[in-house]
C-alpha cells in the first residue's frame, strides 16, 4: 500500500486526489493532508480519511480547528512542511498553488520522495534547480501527462518536438483588444476544464500555456524551439510527441483530472477511472490550428520570460499571482493584467536563479512592485 501526502487537499486538484485514493482504497492510504485555511473542509477530510498527519497553513485559521481524531496536527505557516516530512509517506503529491509549492516540491526531492508535481509554478519558478534534486518526479498537469505517457513513462526518451494542446480558454476566437470589459464570471467559466481560480484566468489569458511550456522544457529537458503550442478547441487530445522517423503519438481522453492524478499514483498499471471512452461510434472531429504569437500578448510575455530564464519566470508569476487576484476582485479590467505583469517584468533585472532564497526575495519584490502597479492603475 502506498502511502500519499497530499498538500492543497482542499482544492480542485487535491479533492481529485482524494477521490483516486477512495476509489482505490486498496491500494493508497493517506498519510497527511494539508491546506491553507478552509477548516471545515480539512477537518471533514480528517474525519472521512483519518490521515496520520494534518495541517492548516493559515496561523488564525489553524486555531479554530476541531480535532476529533488522533490525526497529529500543526499550524502555521511551516505546519504544511512538518506534516509532509513527518508522516513517512512514499508519494508526496504537491496540489497547492502558487510560488508557494516551491517548498514542498524541493522538501519532496530532498527526502528522495516520488513527487507527484501539479503545482506548475515549481517548475515555473524553480525548475532548474528542482530538476537537479528531484530524480523522482511524475508529473500530473495533463499536457504533461500526456507526453510523458508517449514517451512511454521516460523523461529522458528522445524526441524531435514536443506538441502542447491548448483549448484557448473562456475568449478563444476573441483579440485581446477586445477583452478590456469581460467580467470575472466570464473569463472564470473555462470552456472545457473545471479548475481553480487562478489557473482558470490564466487559461483565458493563455499564461497557462506558456507556463507549460516553460514545464515541458524543465521536465524533458526540451529547447524551446522544439516545444510548439496548438489550440486544439475540443481539449480531447492533451498533447503529442513528434519523432526522429515523422511519428507523432498523441494521448487522448475526455477532459478529466482524474486521469493524469491517478496515473501519477498508479503508473505503469493503468486502472479504472470511471471515465466514459470516447465515442467513435457517433464520430466527432479534431481541429488544430497555430498558437501564433502576437495574438496573445501574455503567452508571449511568458515565452520571453522563460526564454530568458533566470529570475524572471518568477518575477511574472508572482506579478500575475497579484494581477489575477486584482481583476478577481474587480479592481481591475482584464487586460491590465498583461499591463502589471509587463511592467514588473521590466522593471526586474535579470540573475540566476541559484537557490530558494533568491526566488523567494525575487517572488516576495515582485508581488510588491505588482501590488503599486494595481494601486497606479486604480487611482
Ligand atoms: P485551488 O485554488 O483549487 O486549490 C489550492 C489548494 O492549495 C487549496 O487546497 C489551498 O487551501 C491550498 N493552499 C494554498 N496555500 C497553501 C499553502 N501555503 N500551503 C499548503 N496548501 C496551500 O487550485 P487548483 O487545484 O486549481 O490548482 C493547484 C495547482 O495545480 C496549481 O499550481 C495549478 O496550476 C495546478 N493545476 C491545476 C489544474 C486543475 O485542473 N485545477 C490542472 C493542472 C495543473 P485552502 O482551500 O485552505 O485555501
Ligand atoms: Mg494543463
Amino acid at each position: 500500500m502506498k502511502k500519499v501526502a497530499l498538500v492543497g487537499s482542499t482544492g480542485s486538484i487535491g479533492r481529485q486526489v482524494l477521490n483516486v485514493i477512495e476509489r482505490h482504497g486498496d491500494e493508497f492510504s493517506l498519510a497527511a493532508i494539508v491546506a491553507h485555511s478552509s477548516v471545515k473542509e480539512l477537518e471533514a477530510q480528517v474525519e472521512k480519511f483519518s490521515p496520520a498527519y494534518a495541517a492548516l497553513t493559515d496561523g488564525e485559521a489553524a486555531k479554530t480547528f476541531s480535532n476529533k481524531s488522533k490525526t497529529a496536527f500543526f499550524g502555521g505557516s511551516d505546519g504544511g512542511l512538518r506534516a509532509i516530512e513527518e508522516c513517512g509517506a512514499d508519494v508526496i503529491f504537491v496540489a497547492c498553488g502558487g510560488f508557494e509549492g516551491l517548498k514542498y516540491s524541493l522538501k519532496a526531492a530532498e527526502l528522495g520522495v516520488v513527487l507527484a508535481l501539479a503545482n506548475k509554478e515549481s517548475l515555473v519558478c524553480g525548475g532548474g534547480l528542482l530538476m537537479k534534486k528531484a530524480r523522482r518526479l511524475v508529473p500530473v498537469d495533463s499536457e504533461h501527462s500526456a507526453l510523458w505517457q508517449c514517451l512511454n513513462f521516460d523523461k529522458k526518451a528522445p524526441f524531435s518536438r514536443l506538441i502542447i494542446t491548448a483549448s484557448g480558454g473562456a475568449f478563444r476566437g476573441r483579440r485581446w483588444e477586445e477583452l478590456s470589459g469581460v467580467t470575472p464570471d466570464l473569463a472564470t467559466a473555462h470552456p472545457t476544464w473545471k479548475m481553480g481560480a487562478k489557473i482558470t484566468v490564466d487559461s483565458a489569458t493563455l499564461l497557462n500555456k506558456g507556463f507549460e511550456v516553460m514545464e515541458a522544457h524543465h521536465l524533458y529537458g526540451a529547447p524551446y524551439e522544439k516545444i510548439v503550442a496548438v489550440i486544439h478547441p475540443q481539449s480531447i487530445v492533451h498533447s503529442m510527441v513528434e519523432f526522429a522517423d515523422g511519428a507523432c503519438l498523441a494521448q487522448l481522453s475526455r477532459p478529466n483530472m482524474e486521469l493524469p492524478i491517478q496515473l501519477a499514483l498508479t503508473y505503469p498499471q493503468r486502472l479504472y477511472t470511471g471515465l466514459e471512452p470516447l465515442d467513435f461510434s457517433r464520430g466527432f472531429s479534431l481541429d488544430f490550428s497555430p498558437l501564433e504569437r502576437g495574438n496573445y500578448p501574455m503567452f508571449d510575455l511568458a515565452l520571453d520570460c522563460g526564454k530568458a530564464g533566470g529570475i524572471l519566470p518568477t518575477a511574472l508569476n508572482a506579478a500575475s499571482e497579484v494581477a489575477d487576484g486584482a481583476f478577481l476582485k474587480g479592481a481591475i479590467p482584464f487586460t491590465d493584467i498583461y499591463t502589471v505583469c509587463k511592467e514588473v517584468v521590466e522593471k526586474t533585472e535579470n540573475g540566476e536563479a541559484e537557490s530558494f532564497a533568491r526566488l523567494a526575495e525575487t517572488d516576495a519584490r515582485s508581488r510588491a512592485l505588482a501590488q503599486t502597479v494595481v494601486k497606479e492603475l486604480t487611482c
